[in-house]
Order: structure tokens, then C-alpha cells, then sequence
């Protein structure tokens, strides 16, 4: 059994702001059948802690059994830290939880990563930076009775834990680690001044350590010190190697050769399978298609949307320039005129927002919003649909059109990273085939997105067509198997018979 520690800055079920936190949360469980016993390893915000150590319940004087404490850090980044243990799902079964609970840098109000009005903390370099000091310690075995052969780093956030343990190793002890990259668009780039509070040999600050233009990189320290780069599918690989979709750390990239890997995320299916979900109104599966009409009724009642037979497209994301959000605003007209209506939740840009709101104006009945973040209705959203809009610029993997695939609301996606990967395009020979899974479009603007969704609405009345469609998506697959498979082989190839392999 190998034993891996997962750093990350979120995780599903305790905090959660994208695909980041899901992949984090599934994979412990997914892998756990590979030989792989994974802990995840995430801050102690606020939200986390309510959850390990809640207050006790009205009318009961004793407080209910916290989190145990199974290290403690005097000074971690100017105050006393602590590491709670429990298990991911709260059960005593399940996947070991170590939460960092530092007071100084995550008892606040807010969100992950910045204060309520949306701003970022300014000290997100210490807060991620200590993440990544302690995820490196506890990787490397300062929490008695519980030693690690890998740590797997998720993003910029636990980007410096790569290098502590290349550059300052807990007890001289470094293990291998992986880097993987769920967004290249967040680096974590700070000044050269925080350099010396971060604790690291001067040997570190280098071109081939923490250096990035002058300044500190967190992704970039991490991209640098992995023992090996993966990213969350094969298209995005390949993507990052080029300027357009690099942002900068192509070269980085490129002169890792083939340790960059792309491995495509997986979804939960206890979380997302509509033959189960208690969140929505009616369950159904592939064989009782039928049973699905309920949800779109009640997803248009909810929306107060004009009951009709025509498509129910969907929109569930994060209001952003990346997710061509802009585009859609352009095409709302368009939409409505092919005789459509949009359901959209999501939250994000203030003038994205003003746009969409605009547009709704225009069309009441035809166009609605839920501007927010509102998990239980995102799964109501996706049973009720018809077809789920994601015109992103680029995607590192994306899961919308995923929970789309399994939920039969048929995924319009931009051919770009993971969208390219996992919808196959209803074009003639994919519908003969029986394969086509949506419907791709490449380059973002008003033409090609237009296109496409005038492509769908015709799918859409072909009803045998767009029925197999529906079928195909639900039947295909999208479980962890193959990837958790893939990731537990990558981990043996650094650990042998337990012990690291040199870097
Ligand atoms: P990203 O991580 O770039 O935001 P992904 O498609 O990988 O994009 O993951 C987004 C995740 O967040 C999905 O689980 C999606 O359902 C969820 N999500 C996004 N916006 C919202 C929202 N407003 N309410 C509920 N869930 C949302």
C-alpha cells in the first residue's frame, strides 16, 4: 500500500469554490481500491472547523467529541498551528482528513481566498506559503506514527511544498512529490520581498527554484521541484506547452519533456447519479429517459420560465472571462429567437453579472438567473436541462459537462483542454456511429457559439437522434476508475517497495 498525502487548498463537502475541491474530495476514495491510502491535507477555515469540532446542539450541555490534535506548530508563519485528524466524510471508515488549524492566517470571514467583498487577502502569500511549509513537514514524516512515500500538491497553493521539500526537507527526509496543475491561470505570483520570510535556503532562490521574473512563483517553485507535472487531461498537456495557454510557464513546461501528463478527472458517482439524487425532483437513468420530463418541469416552475417543449439550455459557472461568459451575454437573443429558454446559476463578475441581468430584462420567461452559488440546485439544474452552455476560452478539465454526460443534459462545449476530451461532436459520422456524446465548436466568439447552439436546437427536434445522444452521454464513462488507476501507477513509479525513488 502505498501512502500519499494530498495538499490542497479545498476539498468537496467541507469548502469548495471549483473542480479543484472535487477532484480533491473524490479521489481519496477512487484510488483507495488502486493500493493507494491517500490523506487529504487542507487549511482549517472556518467552515472546515464547524464541521470537526461543531458547537454543541441546543439544549445539550456536552460538547460533542472534536477533531484529535496529532501535531503541533509553535510558530508557523508568526502563530501557533495545530493539525486536526478525522475523515473526509465523516465517517469512521473514511479517508483520512488532517485539517491545519492556525488561527492567525484562516479564522476569518469570507471566502478561501478573499475577504467578502470579493478581494483577495493580502496575505495569501503566508497563508499558502505556512499550507505548504506544513503539508511538506507532515509529508515527510513529523507526525509521529504517520509516514508518507509521496506528496501529491494541487496547485499554486501547495506550489512551495515541492520545493521546502527539495530545498528544506523536514528531518533531511524528502519524498517525492507531484505537481498538478487544475488551472494555469492561478499562479500565486509575489513580490521578491516575501523571499525571506518564506523559510528557504538562499540556494533556493534560483531559476531552477522559487525565482519567477524577479519575483516569487508559487506554481512555478512547485512546477520546478516535482518529481513529476500532471495536469487534469491530455488536451490541456499539450495546450500549456504553447504561449496562448501557457501564461507565461510554456517553456517551463517544455522542458519537462514527458513528465507532464495529462489525466482526466472523473466525477463522483455517489455525489452525481440521477438514479439516486435526493436532491432532485424525479430520479431516472438511461433505460427510464421518461421519468426526466418532472425535472425539466420543475426546474422551469423554479426559474419561473414559460412551460413549453422547446430547449431548456443551462448555464452553471463561474460569471467569468475564461468561461466566455461575455460571449454568452451576445448570444442570448439568439438563443431566444430559435425558441429556447437559459436557466443560469452562477456568480463572478460584477459586469458580467450587470449584462446577464440585462438580458434576462429583455427576455422575461425566456431568460432567467439565480446569481449565487447553490450546490443542491446545480444537481436540479443538470437533471432538468436539456443542454448545458460551457463556451469556455479554455479548460483545464472542466465538470459540468460531465455531470451534464451523466445526468442526460447534453453538453455545448468549446473544443478546448478537457471539454475536447470528454463530449464527442454530433457530426454525421458520430451520430451513425451511435458515439455523439454534445455538441463542440471551435473558437469562442458570437458566430461559432451561435452556430452551435443553432446546431443543437435542430438536434434537439430530431427526437430519436437527440434521444441517442442523451443515452450515449449516460452511458459513458466518466467514473475515476481509469484515471485512479493511472494516478496509483504514476505514484509506484517514484516509490519502490516503499521507499522513494531519487529524483
Ligand atoms: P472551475 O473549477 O474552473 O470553476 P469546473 O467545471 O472544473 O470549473 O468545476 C466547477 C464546479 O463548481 C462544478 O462542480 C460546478 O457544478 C460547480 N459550480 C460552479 N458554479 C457554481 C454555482 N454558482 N453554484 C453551484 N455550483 C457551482
Amino acid at each position: 500500500m502505498i501512502r500519499v498525502l494530498s495538499l490542497a487548498s479545498e476539498a468537496a463537502g467541507l469548502v469548495k469554490t471549483g473542480g479543484l475541491a472535487d477532484v480533491v474530495g473524490a479521489l481519496p476514495r477512487a484510488i483507495a481500491g488502486h493500493g493507494v491510502d491517500m490523506a487529504v491535507m487542507i487549511p482549517a477555515y472556518p467552515q472546515v472547523l464547524s464541521k470537526l469540532c461543531p458547537p454543541p446542539a441546543k439544549g445539550k450541555r456536552k460538547a460533542p467529541a472534536s477533531a484529535p490534535v496529532v501535531h503541533e506548530w509553535a510558530n508557523l508563519f508568526g502563530g501557533p498551528a495545530r493539525l486536526l485528524k478525522a475523515t473526509l466524510d465523516g465517517t469512521t471508515e473514511g479517508p483520512t482528513l488532517l485539517a491545519l488549524d492556525a488561527p492567525h492566517l484562516f479564522a476569518r470571514d469570507g471566502g478561501p481566498y478573499t475577504d467578502g467583498s470579493g478581494k483577495d487577502w493580502a496575505d495569501n502569500w503566508r497563508r499558502f506559503a505556512a499550507l505548504s511549509r506544513a503539508g511538506a513537514d507532515v509529508a515527510g514524516g513529523v507526525v509521529e506514527g504517520m509516514g508518507f512515500d509521496l506528496l501529491h500538491a494541487h496547485d499554486w497553493q501547495a506550489g512551495l511544498a515541492p520545493a521546502y521539500l527539495k530545498f528544506a526537507p523536514p528531518g533531511g527526509h524528502r519524498v517525492p512529490a507531484v505537481m498538478t496543475i487544475h488551472n494555469m491561470a492561478f499562479q500565486g505570483h509575489y513580490d521578491a520581498g516575501i523571499f525571506s520570510h518564506l523559510g528557504l535556503p538562499m540556494e533556493a532562490w534560483a531559476v531552477n527554484g522559487v525565482e519567477y521574473h524577479g519575483g516569487v512563483g508559487f506554481l512555478k517553485a512547485g512546477l520546478e521541484a516535482a518529481h513529476c507535472i500532471t495536469t487534469v487531461s491530455p488536451t490541456y498537456a499539450l495546450e500549456i506547452r504553447t504561449s496562448q495557454f501557457g501564461m507565461g510557464l510554456e517553456g517551463l513546461i517544455q522542458s519537462r519533456g514527458n513528465e507532464v501528463r495529462g489525466i482526466v478527472n472523473g466525477i463522483d458517482a455517489e455525489e452525481w447519479n440521477p438514479a439516486t439524487d435526493p436532491a432532485i425532483a424525479a430520479r431516472f437513468s438511461a433505460r427510464a429517459l421518461g421519468k426526466r420530463i418532472a425535472n425539466k418541469r420543475a426546474l422551469e416552475r423554479e426559474f419561473m420560465l414559460e412551460k413549453d417543449d422547446g430547449p431548456l439550455f443551462i448555464v452553471v459557472s463561474r460569471l467569468t472571462w475564461q468561461k466566455g461568459m461575455d460571449v454568452l451575454t451576445e448570444v442570448l437573443d439568439h438563443l431566444v429567437g430559435l425558441g429556447g429558454r437559459l436557466a443560469l446559476l452562477g456568480s463572478g463578475d460584477a459586469a458580467l453579472v450587470g449584462e446577464l441581468h440585462k438580458g434576462a430584462a429583455r427576455h422575461p420567461g425566456r431568460v432567467s438567473l439565480r446569481i449565487g452559488y447553490d450546490e443542491a440546485l446545480s444537481h436540479r439544474m443538470q437533471a432538468g436541462g436539456d443542454a448545458i452552455l460551457i463556451p469556455s476560452r479554455f479548460e483545464p478539465c472542466g465538470l459540468t459537462q460531465l455531470y451534464g454526460l451523466a445526468y442526460g443534459c447534453v453538453p455545448v462545449v468549446a473544443r478546448t483542454g478537457g471539454l475536447a476530451d470528454t463530449v464527442v461532436d454530433a457530426n454525421l459520422a458520430a451520430i451513425h456511429a451511435a458515439a455523439a456524446t454534445g455538441v463542440q465548436f471551435a473558437g469562442v466568439d458570437y458566430q461559432n457559439l451561435a452556430l452551435a447552439i443553432t446546431r443543437t436546437v435542430s438536434l434537439y427536434h430530431q427526437a430519436d437522434v437527440w434521444a441517442q445522444i442523451r443515452r450515449a452521454g449516460m452511458r459513458s464513462d466518466f467514473s475515476w476508475n481509469q484515471s485512479a488507476a493511472t494516478y496509483a501507477a504514476l505514484y509506484r513509479s517514484y516509490v519502490t517497495d516503499g521507499s522513494p525513488t531519487p529524483a
